[in-house]
C-alpha cells in the first residue's frame, strides 16, 4: 500500500512529498494513522539542509517527530493498545542497555536513537513506533494539542524540574516552548512568570498564556521590571530557553543569589560566560534535554486533563500540499506552532 510522506532527499534543500510505501510493522511495533504534525526547529534545520542535517540524516528519509494519530495496526508482540486509540510518541528511541536505562533513566540513554532524525519519522499518513515508545492519550483530547506534546514535553521538563509555587520565574525566549513553559509555571503556582524576547509577535502571544509581564529586552530593562513588581533581590527561578548568551547574561544579572536556572535553549555556537556571577552568587545550573520517559509525559496528560489550556500557542494550519507554506512562517518566527494536518477536516 502506499502512502504520501515528506522526504529528505540528500544533495538539495527542501523536503519532496513523495508517495512512498507504507512501513512495514515489526512484531514489537505499532502502525499510527497520523493525524496532525507539529513544525519544530529541527525540521527547520533539516529542511535547509545545514552541516548538521547533512551529517546527520540518512537521507533519503521520511522526516518529522511532533504528531498526534490513530492506531491503525499492533505488531504481533504487542498488547494493551487497541487499534482506533489516539497516541503519540516519545520520540527518542532508547538502548535500554546502557548504565542509566537499566537504572530506568531512560532520559540520561547513551545511545539514543530520534524518530524523524536517525529513524523514518512521522510526515507521512503512516509512521511505524517501537510499542516502547506509544504515549495513550487522555481520552477526547484535542488531536491538534496531542500533536505538540513533544515540544510541550520540552516545556513541561523544564519548568517542572525547580519548584515554583509562590516563586518568581524568569522565562528567557518566547518560543512555542519558552510560550507553553509559562503557561506550565503559572499553573505551578509562580508568583510572577516574566517573559523575554525580541520578537514582538511572539511577546504579543506570551500575554495570552499566562505571563505576568512580557518583555522586550531590546528596550526595558529587567532591573525596571523587577522594581515594578515589587521584587528586591531577583528571580528565584529562571528558564533559559533562546539559546542566545544575552538571554543568559539576562538571568545572570537578575537572579537571587542561589537561584535554580534550568537550560533548554541550544546555543548554535559556544559562547562565554561570567562565572564569577555563577560561583559568588552560587547559581544552580540544570541541563535540560528532551522530556523524562515518561514522567514528563504523565503530568502532561494531568496538566490538559486539569485544563491547562496551551492552545494560543498554537497560530497556524496548514494541509500536506502546502507544506513549504508551512516551513516558510515556521522559519519566519512570524508564528507560534505550525501544524500540518494529514486528515481532512470533518
Ligand atoms: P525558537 O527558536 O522558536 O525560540 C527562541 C526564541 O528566543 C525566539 O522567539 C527568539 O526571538 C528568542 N530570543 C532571541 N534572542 C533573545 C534574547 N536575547 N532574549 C530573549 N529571547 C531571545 O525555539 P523553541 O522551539 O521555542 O525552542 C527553544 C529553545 O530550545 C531553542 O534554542 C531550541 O533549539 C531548544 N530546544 C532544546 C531542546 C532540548 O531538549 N534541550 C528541545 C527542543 C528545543
Ligand atoms: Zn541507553
Amino acid at each position: 500500500m502506499a502512502m504520501r510522506a515528506l522526504v529528505k532527499h540528500p544533495d538539495e534543500t527542501g523536503l519532496r512529498l513523495d508517495e512512498v510505501a507504507v512501513p512495514t510493522v515489526g512484531p514489537d511495533d505499532v502502525l499510527v494513522k497520523v493525524h496532525t504534525t507539529g513544525i519544530c526547529g529541527t525540521d527547520i534545520h533539516i529542511y535547509n539542509w545545514d552541516e548538521w542535517a547533512q551529517a546527520t540524516i540518512p537521507a533519503p528519509m521520511t522526516v518529522g517527530h511532533e504528531f498526534s494519530g490513530e492506531i491503525a495496526e499492533l505488531g504481533s508482540n504487542v498488547s494493551g493498545f487497541e487499534p482506533g486509540e489516539v497516541v503519540g510518541a516519545e520520540g527518542h528511541v532508547v538502548c535500554n542497555r546502557c548504565r542509566n536505562c537499566l537504572a530506568g533513566r531512560r532520559h540520561l540513554c547513551h545511545d539514543t536513537r530520534g524518530i524523524g532524525v536517525n529513524l523514518p519519522g512521522a510526515f507521512a499518513d503512516f509512521v511505524v513506533i517501537p510499542k516502547s515508545n506509544i504515549w495513550r492519550h487522555i481520552p477526547g483530547i484535542d488531536l491538534e494539542i496531542a500533536a505538540i506534546f513533544d515540544p510541550f514535553g520540552n516545556a513541561v521538563h523544564t519548568a517542572l524540574e525547580f519548584p515554583v509555587l509562590g516563586e518568581d520565574v524568569l522565562i528567557t525566549g518566547a518560543g512555542p516552548i519558552g510560550l507553553m513553559a509559562s503557561a506550565v509555571v503559572a499553573q505551578a503556582g509562580a508568583r510572577n512568570v516574566v517573559i523575554t524576547d525580541v520578537n514582538p509577535y511572539r511577546l504579543e502571544l506570551a500575554k495570552r498564556m499566562g505571563a505576568t509581564r512580557a518583555v522586550d529586552v531590546r528596550f526595558e530593562d529587567l532591573q525596571d521590571v523587577q522594581d515594578e513588581l515589587g521584587m528586591t533581590e531577583g528571580f528565584d527561578v529562571a528558564l533559559e530557553m533562546s539559546g542566545k548568551s544575552a538571554a543568559l547574561d539576562d538571568i545572570l544579572q537578575n537572579t537571587i543569589n542561589g537561584a535554580n536556572v534550568a537550560l533548554l535553549g541550544i546555543p548554535s555556537d559556544p559562547y562565554p560566560i561570567d562565572w564569577s556571577i555563577v560561583i559568588f552568587n552560587m547559581l544552580n545550573l540544570k541541563g535540560i534535554y528532551g522530556r523524562e520517559m515518561f514522567e514528563t509525559w504523565y503530568k502532561m496528560n494531568v496538566l490538559i486533563g486539569s485544563g491547562l489550556d496551551i492552545s494560543p500557542v498554537i497560530t497556524h494550519r496548514f494541509g500536506v500540499d502546502e507544506f513549504d507554506d508551512a516551513f516558510d512562517v515556521a522559519a519566519s518566527h512570524e508564528s507560534g506552532k505550525v501544524l500540518i494536518n494529514w486528515v481532512e477536516p470533518t
